[in-house]
């Protein structure tokens, strides 16, 4: 950053949720120093959406930026371990049933070219085993309910998310935030003044008062208040490509032994998701109100769970999938719900939230606190959303689940974007997946591995093997000696339970 940087300016945040918080805890630990002033406003009486409680490894660089270690913030929010996540049921052909996207780590060198080797040939039509689980350590310590914490002399760090209660976290970053003189007023916004030029101006609140500033940061959630109410920004929406609008959740009692990954599990409008915390389970049911009423999709999800006849309560809540045209507009930036919202399925949003918030830092701190680089942050932006989504939406396209006119439409979808369809394409023809991402210039959303982990877990390989000798392929990688690698890194990890329970 440059150290001469000073800004007399006040930043009004708006919105109470992780989003907001992140941006303000993000914000003060950064620009506090150079005199920026940040208050934060939301209304206890709206609240919060309350989920939202897996992460990406991304999360960790959040809690290093502000100063906060693990052993403080876990268990204050009945933190876990997130190895990555296993995938059930969304294929059924034979042996793919069910694999799991792990997170990248340095020591999945060692293994992982085997797969991107053996995958390759696989789709020439050579019989070599092909099931991603089989060459990540990550799957290995998910699969044995182990921390990715190794022991002190295990020389690579293992990469990994998190799981915790959404609320926790909320309230752990609102007083984290306060503690650090953000300005924190509760009062609900009744109207956004505006200056004569289009910017925001100050927010009217229900007791009366007004607060002025001069950059407005919408943390409103799914309400958009600022930018896409007040500023008008147009949504656009997703949801020609992913069906799913609507969730329940429901938790359940903690699972014994405590898991380190994410479950999502096939149903049958959607999928479900399996979150461990240290003292209960976050479950719930993502669906299409397109296909199912919110009355099924709890009694499925109740099903599933066994409380049929628990009393313990659901929460349903709606989606709306899609961005807005521009995250950064006039003065006002908008983060986590209010500028969009991907489904859950590989618990993004989060990572977006931060990664929002950095580029509008770094973009400021670039220019002296103009608008500069409002564009080139709007495109990168936008393209994250894209390829994101595109990402998602191979989960629905790949799936060979086909027991209800969900999963066949899903199937069927014509709405995909032409890099998907190019990545599928490259797929099939036996390209090499790493240049095919790196061609489409996509390894920033999801990196090769993530696409050759989705394609070969789904087991996307033809189903004809080829007669040509095979000895040569079958014999480059010894497999054996990358099941006895894995096993051997496993053991200098601990039992995730064990582990939390001694150190937190
Ligand atoms: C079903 C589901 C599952 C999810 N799972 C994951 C996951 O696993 N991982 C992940 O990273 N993300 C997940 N998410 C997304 C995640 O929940 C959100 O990104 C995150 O909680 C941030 O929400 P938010 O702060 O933008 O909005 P909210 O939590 O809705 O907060 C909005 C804030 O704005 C305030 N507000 C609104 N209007 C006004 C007004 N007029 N005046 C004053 N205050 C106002 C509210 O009071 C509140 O404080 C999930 C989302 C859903 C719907």
């Amino acid at each position: 950053m440059n150290t001469t940087l000073t800004a007399n300016k006040h930043i009004v945040i708006l919105g109470g949720g992780t989003a907001g918080w992140m941006a303000a805890n993000l914000m003060a630990a950064k620009w506090q120093k150079i005199g920026i002033q940040i208050t934060l406003v939301e209304s206890p009486a709206i609240g919060t959406i309350g989920v939202g409680e897996g992460s990406t490894p991304q999360l960790k660089s959040f809690f290093d930026q502000i100063g906060v270690e693990e052993h403080e913030w876990m268990p204050a929010c009945n933190a876990t371990y997130k190895n990555g996540i296993r995938f059930n049921g969304w294929s059924s052909r034979p042996g793919f049933e069910s694999y799991f996207h792990p997170f990248a780590s340095r020591i999945d060198a060692f293994s992982a070219p085997a797969l991107f080797y053996n995958s390759i040939h696989r789709r020439k039509g050579i019989n070599v085993d092909c099931h991603p689980d089989r060459f990540y350590l990550s799957a290995k310590l998910a699969e044995q309910h182990k921390t990715p914490i190794p022991d002190h002399n295990f020389p690579f760090p293992i990469g990994y998310g998190y799981h915790f209660d959404a609320n926790l976290l909320g309230q752990f970053l609102a007083n984290k935030g306060i503690a650090k003189g953000v300005k924190h007023i509760q009062g609900k916004v009744l109207n956004v003044g505006m200056q004569t030029n289009g910017d925001i101006a100050n927010l009217q609140l229900d007791d009366g008062n007004t607060i002025i500033g001069d950059i407005f940061v919408d943390c409103s959630g799914f309400n958009g208040v600022l930018i896409q109410k007040a500023l008008k920004v147009p949504f656009v929406s997703f949801k020609d490509n992913l069906f799913n609008d609507s969730a329940v959740a429901i938790p359940s009692p903690t699972s014994q032994p405590l898991r380190s990954q994410t479950i999502s599990t096939t149903m049958k409008y959607g999928w479900a998701w399996d979150i461990p915390l240290t003292n209960r389970v976050g479950n719930g049911y993502v669906y299409s109100s397109q296909h199912c009423t919110a009355e099924q999709a709890e009694i499925e999800l109740r099903t599933k769970l066994n409380l049929l006849d628990s009393e313990v309560a659901a929460r349903h809540l709606k989606m709306k999938v899609g961005r807005v045209e521009k995250h950064w507009y006039r003065n006002c930036l908008a983060v986590g719900l209010s500028q969009g919202f991907i489904e859950p399925l590989e618990a993004t949003a989060l990572h977006f939230v931060q990664e929002t918030i950095e580029g509008f830092i770094e973009a400021n701190e670039k220019s002296n606190f103009s608008n500069t680089h409002q564009d080139e942050f709007n495109q990168q932006i936008n393209q994250r959303f894209e390829g994101i989504r595109d990402y998602i939406v191979a989960h629905y396209r790949l799936s060979s689940r086909d027991d209800t006119d969900y999963w066949r439409e899903n199937s069927a979808n014509p709405h995909i974007s032409n890099q998907l369809k190019r990545i599928v394409k490259g797929w099939m023809a036996a390209e090499d997946i790493t240049q095919t991402i790196q061609q489409a210039k996509i390894q920033s959303y999801y990196p090769p591995f993530s696409w050759l982990c989705i394609l070969s877990g789904y087991g996307i390989f033809p189903e004809q093997l080829s007669d040509v000798p095979q000895d040569n392929v079958a014999h480059k990688y010894d497999l054996d000696y990358v099941d006895d690698f894995i096993q051997r890194s496993s053991l200098n990890f601990n039992d995730h339970k064990t582990f939390l329970d001694l150190h937190y």
